[in-house]
Order: structure tokens, then sequence, then C-alpha cells
């Protein structure tokens, strides 16, 4: 990326420094990681928000530096890559979307300064029948003496047993329009009659089944205009879009960097297994892939924040699409050039192959983002 100010490459080095720092050995990352099974570390994560870094992309009026798309990419592209277990730090910020566009003053007080504070955030769309027809969800929320009454489940929510609040997509209205009716609702983790339960899954302990049964929540903490909620998450695509391509190609850089490093020492019929023209070209051909893509998200990023409230629902497509599928690539590949040492749990390679392939699938699976970006083809 060329087109840096001197702040923000100052900030990818502090990010780099620390990254080293803590987590820059094997036996740090075990032990900061309960041996790769928890993606977040409440106590770095403090550091972080003491170092002022939660508050990049947050408005100046709660606490944040005010920065924009760009400057939330590199802390998520950079903590990917360095490894430092802040796993849920991208869905807070995808719940804090809406709460920053269309949230109450005093939502937007709690949420958004809780961020910079240090408190994390979740968002749940997801539901057993409504997964990439996210329209289609049908957990309910009905109004009742200045309230919301929540039935129904919620389904692969990341960092909800962690969250201090999880932004929740109900159906208030059912009509002829799926896509009318739902309402975003800011619910607190500890409410009466919400039940959280972990999912098990590849990447250890990071998504949560939700179960509300008569969950009552106060209306005031319904965030934007009931029934918009639709409008209110596609507002929120670009920034979505963006925070998991950034990531992803923190995580593909890190595969990338941990294979070079490994087939320069690596040693067998006397030579170097990087010496080998096929592993040669296969790394050349994923470097320029990665500053292909490094292009092409902050490409993006920078349209985003010279654009501020227009979508580019084609363009933030690409980005997820590009990145999260390299990111995949690049581990998978990195395991192959690793042979048996890649698939062995001592290397962090496996880890990385095991984090990268879900990244094509949340978020809007790689099959949704092509749907889009065809749609804008006329197709
Ligand atoms: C680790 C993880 C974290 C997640 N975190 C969250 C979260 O924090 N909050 C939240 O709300 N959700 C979250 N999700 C849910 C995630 O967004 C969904 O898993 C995703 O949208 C896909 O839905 P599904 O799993 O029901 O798959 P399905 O929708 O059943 O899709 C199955 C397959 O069919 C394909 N497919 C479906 N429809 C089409 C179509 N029209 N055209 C072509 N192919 C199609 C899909 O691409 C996919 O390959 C998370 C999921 C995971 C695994």
């Amino acid at each position: 990326m060329q087109n840096l100010t001197d702040e923000q490459r100052a900030f990818v080095e502090a990010i780099r420094d620390f990254a080293r720092r803590e987590c820059g050995t094997r036996e740090q990352r075990d032990a900061l990681t309960d041996g790769g099974v928890e993606p977040h570390n409440p106590e770095v994560y403090a550091q972080i928000a003491s170092l002022g870094w939660l508050g990049v992309a947050i408005p100046e009026a709660y606490g944040g530096s005010g920065g924009g798309a760009v400057d939330l990419c590199l802390l998520c592209e950079e903590f990917a890559r360095g490894l430092i277990p802040m796993g849920f730090f991208p869905v807070t910020m995808m719940a804090a979307r809406p709460v920053e566009l269309f949230g109450s003053p005093v939502l937007q007080e709690e949420i958004l300064g809780g961020i910079v504070a240090g408190r994390t955030g979740a968002i749940a769309m997801s539901e057993p029948e409504a997964g990439s027809d996210v329209g289609n969800l049908s957990c309910r929320a009905a109004r009742s003496d200045g309230a919301f009454v929540i039935n129904g489940q919620k389904t692969w929510i990341t960092g909800a047993h962690v969250a201090s609040q999880i932004v929740v997509v109900t159906r208030t209205t059912r009509g002829e329009d799926k896509h009318f009716g739902l309402t975003m609702i800011s619910v607190p983790r500890g409410v009466d009659g919400l039940e959280i339960r972990g999912i098990g899954t590849m990447g250890g302990r990071e998504v949560n089944d939700m179960y509300f049964t008569d969950c009552q929540v106060s209306a005031d903490r319904v965030v934007g205009q009931v029934d918009h909620g639709w409008m209110q998450l596609m507002a929120g695509l670009n920034n979505e879009r963006l925070i998991i391509a950034a990531q992803s190609l923190g995580m593909a850089q890190r595969a990338f960097d941990d294979a070079l490093a490994y087939v320069k020492e690596r040693r067998q019929f006397g030579r170097a297994i990087g010496s080998f023209q096929t592993i040669k070209h296969r790394l050349a051909d994923l470097a320029c892939e990665l500053e292909a893509t490094r292009e092409l998200v902050y490409g993006v990023a920078s349209t985003v924040d010279a654009n501020p409230g227009k979508m580019f629902p084609r363009e933030a497509s690409m980005a997820k699409l590009k990145a999260t599928e390299l990111a995949k690539r690049t581990a998978l590949e990195g395991m192959q050039m690793m042979g048996g040492y890649g698939y062995a749990t001592e290397y962090d390679m496996e880890r990385h192959v095991r984090a990268t392939l879900v990244t094509t699938i949340y978020g809007g699976a790689s099959e949704i983002q092509r749907e889009i970006i065809a749609r804008s083809l006329g197709l």
C-alpha cells in the first residue's frame, strides 16, 4: 500500500511491535488462547483498549479517534497477521455500525463508548432456517408496554457469550415483502429469557446458539426504526465486508510469511526446498495475489471513506470474495509446501487452515458474493 499517511504507517508499526512483543512466540500464543481454543483474550483486549486502538473508527464524540474504513482495515489486517487474540473485535465493529448510523444518542454513548473502553458486542442475524436467505428470519419481537418480548432462536452468533450486548435482528411484522418488518434490538447479554449455548467448531470457542423465551427488552433499546432493520443492515454492508476482507488479507499474509520462512529453512535433496522451482513459483504467484488483493481491499476502503453514506455492494463483495478465497488458498498451499509439518499441530499452519476455511462462508458465502457481483453485470 503506497498511499498511507505517516500516522497510518506509524499505527501499523505499533501494531506489529505489539504483536511481536505479546504474541511473537508459539508459547505466548498458546498461553493466551488456551492452546488455540480461545480466539479472544480479555487481558490482551484490555491492553489494546488502553492503547486507544479499539476506537480507531469510532467517532471522536464517543472517545474514539474518528478514523474511517482504511484505518479500521489496517487494524483488522495487522491483528490477524500478528495473531493477536482479539477475535471478537471484527464482529464488535459490525454490530456497532447500525448503532452509529441509526441508534439513539443513549445507545450510541453506551455501545460506541463501550467499544473504546474495551467492551465487545455481537450481531445476531442468522437462524437455523435463515442463513444465506437471512431476510427469511423469524425470531419474533412483539410490543408489550414499552418493551419488546422476543421469542425464537438465533444461531452461529460470534462472541455472544462474552458480548456486553448483542444487536439482534428480529421479526416485528410479517407481510408480503420479507425484507419489511425487521427490527434491530440491542439485547444486554445477561437479560432474563435469553440462553446462550456454545457451538463446537473447527475454530474453537467462537460461536453460539441463542434461545429467546419471553425475553423482555425495553423499547428504548431498539436500534433505529421499527420494521426498517433490513435497510439498516444493508447500510452496514460496506463496513462488514471490508472488515472481513481486511482480516482475511492479514490471515493470508501470515500464512504466506510462515510458508516462506519454512521453505527457506527446510532442506531436502541437499538444498532448501524453497530453491525448487515448483515452490518458488507458487510463492511468487501468491505474492502477486496478495499485492493485488491488498490494492483491491484498500482501494474499496478509500472509496468508502471518500463517499460517506454511499453503498458499494459490488466493490465490497469483490473485496470480500477475493480476500477470503485467497486466505483459504494461501493456507492450503502453505500446508502443502510444509509437507507433514504443515499438518502437525506443532506449527501454526494447520491453525491458519482452520481459521481461513470459514471466511468464505460467514458474512455472506462466496456464492452469494458472486451472485451480487454477477447482478452488477446484468446477469
Ligand atoms: C464461524 C461462523 C461465524 C458466524 N458468525 C455469525 C454472526 O456473528 N452473526 C450472524 O448472524 N451469523 C453468523 N454466521 C452465520 C453465517 O453468516 C452463515 O453461516 C452464512 O450466511 C451461510 O448460511 P448457512 O450456514 O445457513 O448456509 P446456507 O445458506 O444453507 O448455504 C449452504 C450452501 O449453499 C449455498 N447457497 C445458498 N443460497 C445460495 C444461492 N442463492 N445461490 C448459490 N448458492 C447458494 C451457500 O453459498 C453455501 O455454500 C457465522 C457462521 C459461522 C460458520
